[in-house]
């Protein structure tokens, strides 16, 4: 399962990744995080397909998407 990081220090409380993800898998806060703002938070990750598109979309870099690490031989 991929695992989806949000460096709460770099969110600016935009929203766009919330709503370009295809999955449903991340929401705002309700509670100020310690820049002052709202910021994003996994709501589910079980259902991310690593697709990317909230890390693309992010102004702020503040979201990294961790792949499964490959099985080692
Ligand atoms: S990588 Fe894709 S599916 Fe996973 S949280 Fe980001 S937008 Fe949603
Ligand atoms: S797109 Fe980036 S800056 Fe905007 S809410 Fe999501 S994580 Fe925060």
């Amino acid at each position: 399962m991929p695992s989806v990081n949000i460096i709460v220090k770099f969110c600016k409380g935009c929203g766009l990744c919330v709503g370009v993800c295809p999955k449903d898998c991340l929401e705002m806060s309700d509670k100020l995080g310690e820049t002052g703002i709202t910021p994003a938070v996994v709501k589910d990750e079980s259902k991310c397909i690593a697709c990317g598109d909230c890390a693309t979309i992010c102004p702020d870099a503040a979201i990294e998407i961790l792949e499964d690490e490959p099985a080692k031989k």
